[in-house]
């Protein structure tokens, strides 16, 4: 009787400090193959925010799931307006997770790592503000399954990497189709971080590291971010894995196997690191190997991000002082690059620990096939290639004026934090306007959309008319280069790429060819030169020469009666400011 009283006294002390505990562990920490629902993820943070004082847990915004977007602040003193975080002089360090929610090592390290941070086991609120988006594809993560990632090692069940119209969400930062991308992208701006990581999985060839990972293309940035990245935080940021036990390799980028190098990755603004990289912040992609336990690749993962908080604590005014100048000094340059192209001749050797390449019959073709041996470890020098040329450039205008036609366009930029002042009359300006030339379009539909790439334009000046309302975007401003790689028609992530300005490339008015003929004669008989035009055509071009439509047409487009705006870009560059 004695022993059972002496029991249920041990029971009533122990069981709630047991049950504290074990309210904070999370669903992988429970079970280590596992990773947590979006509710189970929602719920952990709101159970943070009851239980701790500098943490804010909120419902920010829409994603196309029909859930909201939910933003945890976990900031010292409970300061979580962002204003107020500058003021205090602390650097933002800003993570998303689940945007692949197959690949969901980061949504259970960032539960762990927010808890550790509140429990002052990482002492560095004082100087870093830590801004989580707990799980971005809601969508994708309730179409939770155990077989979409065919390869991977873990968790037992996973989210899909399409959203919930199907959209990959790691192509969406510049177009923002989704819902879920208008949220993050008003969220991000209201931050604008200095630091920014996006948790993944890679997929790809075999070798001994846990954990890989992609930088920002460093040749993107300015001088003082490009140099402070290479030189010292990338450096810093390996070493110090090693020392923390999850020595990394940059993101294994091969072309058939790592033996014959690996390539840096050119992350474009459609992508997490790219379009952070538009707003000036040092971007990671910490990318977990898919062979590896769920446990490592999370642990991998925890340490990365641990070890950036610190990184930032040490380097506080660095990282500050280099985000301020590379924003400087891209606001004064005239030059910038629109297209870059891999340097092939320019590499480093990185000594890389990988497991030999070899090759055996199939099974199932009974053909050569690859495979890599994991009793054949080896660590040796191979080349890496991670610079990057700009291929092609464009002079800054002055402003960019918007028709109000536009407005969609206007949104997305006003979305990203960019100045944008309204026309208060009717008004002639002389501009630079381009004509859209040759391109090339996805032959089926990418990311929802008919993707346009290698555009051509001709540069004309010009007088055009633009109207009380209509929008004019400066470009002396900290969003230079987002505005320059949305709006140069030419840049690869272009709102013109994305299908924006489409309507522009489709003629409206045509012709009876039977009615043109008697036309046709007049327009050269009162214009003599263009006679001499088409003549000199016919000469040189024999299929043109018997062709009757062809030379119609011809004179058709050569007449004040073909619309002068097919294929006109809409969107001008005012080359000075009154
Ligand atoms: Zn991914």
């Amino acid at each position: 009787m004695k022993g059972l009283f002496l029991h249920l006294i041990f029971i009533a002390i122990i069981l709630p400090m047991h049950s504290q505990t074990n309210k904070l562990k999370t669903v992988f920490e429970l079970n280590q193959n596992s990773t947590a629902t979006y509710f189970e993820t929602i719920s952990y943070y709101e159970t943070l925010e009851k239980t701790f004082e500098d943490i804010q847990v909120t419902a920010i915004g829409m994603t196309d799931s029909g859930h909201p977007l939910h933003e945890v602040i976990i900031s010292k003193d409970g300061v979580f307006d962002p204003q107020k975080v500058s003021e205090a002089n602390r650097l933002v360090l800003f993570i998303n997770n689940a945007i692949h929610p197959g690949e969901p090592c980061g949504v259970d390290a960032s539960m762990m790592l927010a808890r550790d941070v509140l429990q002052n086991s990482i002492p560095a609120l004082e100087d870093v503000v830590i801004v989580i988006i707990p799980f971005y594809n809601i969508g994708g993560g309730l179409n939770r399954g155990s077989f979409s990632r065919a390869n991977q090692n873990g968790p037992f069940a996973y989210g899909f990497r399409g959203n919930a119209k199907n959209l990959d969400l790691n192509r969406d930062f510049i177009k923002c189709d989704s819902e879920n991308a208008k949220s993050f992208t008003q969220i991000y701006s209201k931050w604008k971080p200095d630091v920014f990581i996006d948790n993944h999985t890679s997929n790809g060839a075999d070798y001994q590291y846990v954990l890989t990972m992609i930088s920002t293309q460093a040749d993107k940035l300015e001088a003082p971010m490009k140099n402070y990245l290479n030189e010292k935080l990338e450096p810093s940021l390996y070493k110090g894995m090693i020392k923390k036990g999850w020595e990394m390799t940059p993101y294994v980028y091969a072309r058939k196997t790592p033996d014959d190098g690996i390539a840096g990755f050119l992350d474009l603004p459609r992508y997490s690191s790219g379009y952070a990289a538009l707003h000036f912040a040092y971007s990671f992609i910490p990318e977990a190997h898919m062979l590896k336990p769920y446990n490592e690749r999370v642990q991998s993962i925890y340490a990365f991000m641990d070890l950036m908080i610190t990184e930032m604590k040490d380097n506080k005014l660095e990282i500050r002082e280099t985000r301020r100048k590379a924003i400087e000094a891209a606001k004064k340059k005239d030059l910038f690059h629109l297209n870059w192209d891999l340097d092939k001749e320019n590499f480093e050797l990185f000594s890389f620990k990988g497991f030999e390449a070899k090759y055996k019959a199939s099974h199932i073709s009974g053909k050569e096939r690859l495979y890599y041996d994991r009793s054949a470890p080896y660590t040796k020098d191979i080349k890496y290639f991670k610079y990057f040329k700009g291929s092609s450039s464009v002079a800054k205008p002055a402003a960019y004026l918007i028709p109000k036609a536009y407005k969609q366009v206007v949104t997305l930029l006003e979305m990203n934090g960019v100045q944008i002042e309204q026309l208060d009359d009717d008004k002639f300006y002389d501009v630079e306007q381009y004509s859209i030339g040759k391109f090339e379009t996805t032959p089926v539909p990418y990311e929802g959309h008919y993707l346009h790439f290698d555009i051509e334009v001709e540069k004309n000046s010009t007088r055009v008319k633009f109207y009380k309302g209509d929008y004019l975007v400066s470009t002396n401003q900290d969003a230079i280069r987002l505005i320059i790689e949305t709006l140069e028609p030419q840049a690869p992530d272009s709102y013109f790429a994305w299908n924006y300005f489409d309507a522009v490339l489709q003629q409206k008015e045509y012709y009876s060819s039977y009615v043109f003929e008697d036309l046709a004669a007049e327009i050269l008989e009162k214009n003599p030169a263009l006679k001499a035009k088409l003549d000199n055509k016919k000469a040189k071009d024999e299929t043109f020469a018997n062709d009757g439509k062809a030379q119609l047409d011809f004179i058709y487009k050569n007449s004040p009666h073909y619309e002068p705006t097919v294929n006109l870009y809409p969107v001008v560059r005012l080359m000075k400011l009154d």
